[in-house]
């Protein structure tokens, strides 16, 4: 990729692209190689995240519904108390992210590779680099990063307000900080392709590109919120802790575009790639997390 002003588009970014003549995904399951009992499991687990999302005071308000929702001022409370979460989450933030695609990179064997070794080093001192999270009004639902100002999260104050979960921030940083990580010059490319073929082999639907990068991003944010509801105990349900990290995409209208899955199969393409989460979704509790300093 070149050196221009380069706009890494995040998760939300798929209502502001949603161009007229694009075809909301469906998933096409025939030639999904997962079983159908698994299947069970994650439509199962997608109605309990999106059960939460309408029982629970702080989950994540949905990227359709934020998309409705009129521009809000730098300056108001909602967006406030967003930015503020968001700069107080940043930190810890980054270092979910570095230790999640050190786990990621085992995963799926890359952890072998010297070379890959020295690009992951590169993207750590990237995400190590991030320094700002900056509310901006005419950004709404979306959140960004200029590669051209790599230390700065551009976040929608629209999506600042509709995140009311340290859960569901966590996830939507680590999101926008693993774009950060894969930077100008695609340093994750194979950990990105390998994630996007694999989601393409168990949930049948067709990922490339882009779209590959966006659901490992997406992979990134739902382990590094993971990691924190492990690391972080509290009285609330882990059902309804996890589901936060999700929940943003259980939306009405379900629409994608070229560099995005549709929100419903965005979800689906993650609980298929994590079946722990599926299992923590619908049993309520965890199971081993790698233990973490936070
Ligand atoms: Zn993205």
């Amino acid at each position: 990729m070149k050196l221009k002003i380069q706009l890494l588009i995040c998760l939300i970014c798929v209502s502001l692209l949603f161009v007229p003549g694009s075809v909301a995904q469906k998933p096409t399951r025939s030639h999904a190689s997962i079983s159908p009992e698994t299947n069970a499991l994650i439509d199962n687990a997608i109605t309990v995240v999106c059960t939460q999302a309408k029982l629970d005071p702080q989950s994540s308000v949905a990227i359709d519904e934020m998309q409705a929702r009129p521009s809000l001022p730098i300056q108001s409370p909602e967006a406030q108390a967003g930015a503020e979460r968001a700069e107080r989450l940043l930190p810890l933030a980054k270092s979910l992210v570095i230790s999640s695609l050190r786990q990621l990179t085992v995963d799926y064997g890359f952890n072998k590779s010297p070379k890959f070794e020295s690009r992951l080093r590169q993207a750590t001192a990237r995400v190590n680099a991030v320094k700002k999270v900056r509310p901006d009004m005419e950004s709404r639902d979306n959140a960004s990063v200029f590669l051209t100002k790599p230390h700065v999260i551009t976040f929608g104050t629209i999506f600042l307000a509709g995140l009311r979960s340290d859960e569901g921030m966590i996830s939507v940083l680590a999101h926008e900080l693993t774009h950060i990580a894969d930077g100008d010059n695609d340093s994750l490319r194979v950990l990105v392709s390998a994630v996007g073929n694999k989601a393409s082999d168990l949930t049948g639907l067709d990922i490339r590109g882009q779209q590959s990068e966006e659901i490992t991003c997406d992979v990134i944010g739902a382990m590094a919120a993971r990691a924190y509801v492990a690391s972080t105990p509290g009285y609330e349900s882990i059902t309804r802790r996890l589901a936060r990290s999700v929940q943003h995409n259980c939306v009405e209208q379900d629409e994608g575009d070229d560099d995005h899955l549709s929100p419903r199969n965005t979800i689906r393409a993650l609980l298929a790639l994590n079946p722990v989460l599926v299992r923590e979704l619908i049993n309520d509790r965890e199971e081993r997390v790698p233990a973490r300093k936070l």
